[in-house]
């Protein structure tokens, strides 16, 4: 919060709602190809998604499904019987003039979610959860000269998973926590790609500023598609709300948009309330019944989510709470965890996880490429962790295996074979390097003599540099004392 709007005595008082595109073939009530990124405009469209008299909807099993698992995994009570309303808009984006959503019988109510952080998880109130459709897309643009607002419909109709929070979130840090949350929950339960930048999860935020008893006007901001946007757009807009209200003044109910150059919120109308979208039941669609035996198979048969990963991490591997939070952000490296150390020996757990968020974490930032992209896999990475572990080679020698396994995919002890890569741990061939290296280097052999052997860290080096880091750093130590020892140099 900042530091303003707290010295007034305001609290802010957040909500986010946060539509999410599901993860299937087919549209939400027609057979078009929902994975339209990319395609040419109004190239996956039909009579249906178009909204062309007489055209009927057909509901997708599909995004049923997968908002079944989203409300069974977000604690959402699934009432036996829900349905379908006609939510009225006009605009150009909404062909039919009114978007099917859910209305007064949403598929989950009164959910949560914890979110982790480092103090422990915070509770967040989930209201509601719902399925509708998306709606083209407007794009503005200069045809012959003159302005043109053009349409897209390939997003129309594109199954979308709508999350309603209760308004109980106090600060844009933990907003911004409760988005990166169950952007997490949705991505590991594989219903949304979590990809932000194709707009595939954005959110609507909502802020007003209560003191004491006080509720403030509510200010809605729509459209947000990154982390930082949510959190910027909710600082900026709790500073002008107190700003506002401390000069006397008052927060009119509206809905603004978020100008991301600016970095300001600015206003786009006045707010709607329910009335104004004159919702009605969907006639052409039957009501959902869904048992609740079905709602228990869909429980049973969940995926582990992030929170009960990350506990897992810190309870029985005996991962610190930041090494798990790292590991488990993405389900692919939390699965690739899991799978090296199962052919690990036992107590392997932070090797693991040191080599995933230390040089994988560091390959694919420099890559820019998801985990799938690399070649690294449970079996190359315990391999070469077997190398390691039994002395084959040094963890200098560990780094340039791994960034070949990253690049080829080939197994460590090949490219070790290959490379010639073996660590030299023959005390008689060491012996005569060290030896060697000290005649070379006698001025760090007088400071080592005089310091009474504090530094032994240059000629460490030197030795592992006339090896090509191929020494094993252990033996090189042992034989530099050994030789020189007073006993050694007195003779
Ligand atoms: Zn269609
Ligand atoms: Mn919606």
């Amino acid at each position: 919060m900042t530091g303003g709007s707290q010295g007034a005595g305001y609290r802010p008082v957040i909500g986010l709602e946060v539509h999410a595109q599901l993860l299937t073939h087919s549209k939400m009530f027609c057979g078009c190809d929902a994975r339209y990124s990319g395609a040419r405009p109004n190239s996956h469209v039909c009579p249906v998604c178009l909204g062309l008299p007489g055209a009927l909807p057909v509901i997708n099993r599909a995004a049923l499904e997968q908002t079944l698992m989203v409300a069974t995994a977000l604690n959402c009570r699934v009432p036996e019987t829900s349905r379908f309303d006609r939510k009225n808009y006009p605009y150009p984006d909404i062909p039919k003039g009114y978007q099917i959503s859910q209305y007064a019988a949403p598929l989950g109510r009164a959910g949560h979610l914890d979110i982790f952080h480092a103090d422990g998880p915070d509770r967040v109130g989930i209201i509601r959860v719902h399925l509708e459709e998306d709606t083209g897309k407007t794009m503005h643009s200069v045809l012959d000269g003159r302005p043109v607002s053009l349409v897209d419909y390939n997003r129309s109709g594109v199954p979308l998973l709508e999350i309603v929070s209760e308004p109980c979130i106090h600060s844009p840090d933990a907003a911004r926590r409760y988005f990166a949350g169950l952007r997490e929950v949705l991505v590991y339960l594989g219903v949304n790609s979590g990809d932000m930048e194709e707009g595939v999860l954005r959110a609507d935020v909502n802020v007003s500023l209560s003191r004491g008893a006080h509720p403030g006007a509510k200010v809605e901001i729509k459209n947000l598609n990154s982390f930082r946007a949510v959190t910027r757009a909710l600082e900026f807009e709790i500073d002008r709300q107190a700003a506002l209200l401390e000069a006397g003044g008052q927060v009119a109910q509206e809905t603004r948009g978020w100008d991301e150059g600016q970095e300001e919120t600015v206003s786009q109308r006045s707010k709607e309330y329910a009335e104004d979208y004159r919702y009605f039941p969907e006639p052409d669609l039957p009501a959902l019944t869904v048992s609740p035996e079905r709602v228990e198979e869909i429980r049973r048969t969940l995926p582990e989510l992030p929170a009960a990963r990350r506990a897992r991490y810190v309870d029985s591997a005996g991962l610190s709470p930041y090494e798990a939070e790292v590991i488990t952000q993405d389900p692919a490296l939390a699965s690739l965890f899991d799978e090296t150390l199962s052919l690990q020996p036992p107590g392997g757990s932070k090797a693991v996880a040191n080599w995933i968020m230390g040089e994988l974490l560091r390959l694919l930032h420099e890559a820019a490429v998801p985990l799938e992209a690399s070649n690294i896999s449970p079996r190359g990475l315990s391999g070469l962790l077997r190398l390691l572990g039994d002395g084959t080679i040094t963890n200098a020698q560990a780094k340039i295996v791994f960034a070949r396994m990253f690049e080829t995919g080939a197994e460590a002890d090949e490219i070790v074979r290959r490379e010639g890569l073996a660590q030299i741990a023959d005390t008689d061939e060491l012996a005569a390097t060290v030896r060697r290296v000290l005649a070379e280097n006698e001025a760090l052999v007088r400071d080592y003599v005089e310091k009474g052997g504090k530094t032994e860290g240059p000629l460490i080096g030197k030795v592992m540099a006339a090896t090509g880091g191929r020494a094993n750093a252990a033996l090189v130590r042992e034989l530099i004392r050994s030789l020189l020892s007073p006993e050694a140099t007195a003779q």
